[in-house]
């Protein structure tokens, strides 16, 4: 087992490497057949207070979209999955978002039409009927907003322990991240109320994640039904669906499972006028009865957390992504393009 200081100077090293003119004009050849898709999920402006590992400064997410546009044949979804590229000098790319936040067509929407690069929204559409938060989110805004170095939330759940959110921004976000994997393991109908749990007992105001149209408006916020009619009439813009509760569909039952997919197609399609052709598993979960499902309810593909390039011929139903987050520099960015490094996906359920 390498020591973290080792572990750090070799991925510093590996990244820098990756980064030459050189590995880079190789690394295009070589994968000029290949197509990375970059899973995102909300973008924000720059001096957001709220941080998660969710959330891209725009300046950042700005800057990774001029390297795409430089660099790679920047693709639709629909011409991704049916090989249907006219220029394979460079590497394919799709640009996904997770989720469905009003950010995304507040502040990414602008930047992809400036640089003409086209992108998939996938929608979660309880969040958007509801008008009501995820429960990772309430996660990342009390973390942000307790002023406790240490929280301790057995108390709240079994399944919960003592979280230290002192020191460096690294450690902030490692012991976020363990609170969250902690209540994915909790059942799915009780995460809500959990995280609620944890917002009150570091003295946050409930307004913050009140359901319906009670709750104040903030980044973590979902896409109207009025911001998704513009989407799905702006010509660069897919909408895909990402189920309708957005619980880990391979911990619900067949039935459940097949009622959130189908549910989420439904609403999109009424809501929008159009035809909804492709699905992402919430939290990148699947399995092969989740790919009969998705296939069976009307998808063309769906998209999982799995690193790593889509090749022509690959299964479409766990077609893999690329996880970006809020500390995918520009430089790791082009490091995790080269196809040789890998940084550890994460998604929230
Ligand atoms: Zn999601």
């Amino acid at each position: 087992m390498l020591r973290p200081t080792l572990r750090r100077l070799i991925k510093r090293c590996v990244v820098r490497a990756s980064n030459t003119d050189m590995a880079q004009k190789f690394s295009s050849h070589l994968n000029r057949n290949k197509i990375a898709l970059l899973a995102y999920h909300g973008i924000c402006r720059d001096d957001e207070r709220f941080k998660s590992w969710t959330l891209l400064p725009e300046s950042l997410f700005r800057s990774h979209m001029l390297f795409a546009k430089n660099n790679f044949d920047c693709l639709s979804i629909s011409k991704a999955v049916s090989c249907e590229r006219t220029n394979n000098a460079k590497p394919g790319l799709v640009i996904t978002f997770d989720d469905g936040y009003a950010n995304n067509f507040h502040i990414a929407l602008p930047i992809l039409m400036e640089l003409e690069i086209p992108a998939i929204i996938y929608i979660t559409t309880q969040n958007v009927l509801e008008n009501n938060l995820f429960w990772s989110d309430i996660i990342w805004m009390a973390a942000k907003y307790t002023s406790q170095k240490t929280i301790n939330l057995k108390s709240v759940s079994p399944c919960l322990g003592i979280y230290s959110l002192d020191g460096v921004l690294s450690h902030w976000y490692t012991e976020v991240l363990r609170l969250l994997e902690d209540i994915k393991r909790t059942p799915p109908n009780k995460r809500k109320d959990i995280a609620k749990e944890v917002g009150i007992k570091v003295g946050m105001d409930e307004i913050f994640w009140l359901d319906g149209q009670r709750h104040k408006e903030n980044i973590f916020s979902p896409l109207t039904p009025k911001q998704i009619s513009k989407l799905a009439s702006c010509p660069l813009i897919t909408l895909g669906a990402h189920s309708h509760c957005h619980n880990l569909l391979d911990q619900l039952s067949i039935v459940e499972a097949q009622s959130s997919i189908q549910r989420s197609k439904e609403i999109l399609e009424t809501m929008t006028g159009n035809s909804i052709e492709h699905f992402s598993y919430p939290n990148g979960n699947f399995n092969k009865r989740l790919q009969r499902l998705v296939r069976e309810a009307g998808f063309i593909s769906s998209v999982t957390y799995k690193p790593g390039f889509f090749h022509p011929g690959d299964n479409l139903y766990t077609v893999n992504r690329f996880g970006v987050g809020s500390n995918c520099t520009l430089d790791l960015l082009k490091a995790l393009l080269t196809g040789v490094f890998q940084i550890k996906n994460i998604a929230h359920g």
